[in-house]
């Protein structure tokens, strides 16, 4: 196949998060993070959705990451990134995305191993699987995995509540009610952790993602304080976020430990993977490759006996390549969604639930409803 044009549609969808208090009633926690994607101070969330036409007719769906660096990302993909991928002929097999995007990881490779290019590389990639899944005649999760399930089970991913213990207590319980198993939150604090672990059955499973705040002093402090949270997993508790020395002194105390959303691709992966740094790791798909890069991530991580259990805190065509993936892995895996009510529904699996039941049909199951995007739209490229 040939890519004869690409629509590139930066999109900001307004959500609530249910709150009983306006951020500023709130203690003041680490609120006014606006570049954390679960700030409280947050009203909309950006989605950059790439779309691929294919001379045959196809269309394939990507997303890059993210939120507010989404300017530069946008510009990666309507600039150079964009004109590599433009008439370009691709195999339609996965050998072909592989050939194609090592060609491109190559080409931009002295522009950084993570970052806007590398995001925007994802977007191209996650977009090939696609297409070459259309032409397969299969789900992208059949590509991965033969066997892959239809059904998944989801975690609900929540925004910050700014460390307020009621809030945090009434939210966990909202997610609960609404029938989720295992719970996230986004806060540092003891006692909003504490409240959110009482407020919840014993059987309900709860996990800490704190986005790197600690030295690894204040970091063996805190793993022993959240002992009694009884969280499957501690998320990015250190500055800076690939202290990989520093993350593998805080394994073995009682608490899982998992990273990796952040890592310098997949290279930078494996080397969390090799310092033994993590119980977890949390490959993103919109930052470190798209789906090839997820999938070389469980193939390593495989090797080394390490869990993976993908970031997802999208609702676009992040969301659904990241639900293949997670459906193509054991059923011990739960997809991440950000526990949001969204005010607009961009595709048909939303608003999300529990559980969550993938189309048959073939490709990447991400069908946009295109009057939310241009409802909700920022900036827009096209290139052909
Ligand atoms: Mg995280």
């Amino acid at each position: 196949m040939k890519i004869t044009r690409l629509d590139i549609y930066r999109i900001s969808l307004p959500f609530d998060a249910g709150r009983m208090l306006t951020p500023s009633q709130q203690e003041t926690g680490k609120g006014g993070d606006v570049y954390n994607a679960a700030s409280p101070d947050l009203s909309r969330m950006e989605s950059l959705l790439l779309r691929l036409h294919a001379d045959d007719g196809r269309q394939g769906w990507g997303e890059a990451f993210g939120h507010l660096c989404n300017p530069a990302t946008f510009a990666a993909m309507a600039s150079s990134v964009g004109r590599f991928f433009l008439h370009r002929q691709t195999e339609d097999s996965i050998d072909g995305i592989a050939t194609t995007m090592k060609r491109a990881h190559q080409a931009f490779h002295g522009f950084g191993s993570t970052g806007p290019v590398v995001y925007a590389l994802s977007a191209f990639d996650t977009a090939l699987w696609d297409l070459c899944a259309q032409a397969a005649g299969q789900p992208v999760r059949r590509l991965l995995n033969p066997n892959a399930r239809d059904i998944i089970q989801v975690y609900a991913s929540m925004p910050s509540y700014n460390n307020n213990p009621q809030e945090v207590a009434a939210q966990v319980r909202r997610a609960a009610d609404a029938g989720y198993q295992k719970i996230k939150l986004h806060e540092t604090g003891n006692v909003a952790i504490l409240a959110a672990r009482d407020a919840l059955e014993p059987g309900i499973e709860l996990m800490v993602d704190v986005n790197c705040p600690w030295t690894r002093d204040e970091g063996q402090r805190r793993v022993s304080d959240l002992r009694a949270a009884r969280l499957s997993w501690l998320e990015e508790p250190l500055w800076p976020p690939d202290d990989m020395e520093g993350l593998a002194m805080l394994r073995g105390q009682g608490l899982s430990i998992a990273a990796g959303e952040n890592a310098a691709g997949v290279q930078g992966m494996l080397q969390y993977l090799r310092e033994k740094s993590v119980d977890i790791v949390q490959p993103s798909v919109a930052k470190i490759g798209g789906i090839s890069g997820v999938a070389a991530v469980m193939h390593m991580a495989r090797e080394h006996g390490v869990r993976v259990v993908p970031h997802c805190f999208y609702y676009g065509a992040g969301l659904s390549a990241t639900a293949q993936i997670v459906a193509a892995m054991d059923d011990t895996v739960f997809l991440e969604v950000p526990f949001l009510n969204w005010h607009g529904a961009l595709h048909a699996q939303l608003p999300v639930k529990p559980l969550m039941t993938l189309t048959r049909d073939p490709g990447l199951g991400f069908i946009p409803d295109m009057d939310v995007i241009t409802a909700n739209l920022v900036d827009s490229a096209t290139l052909d």
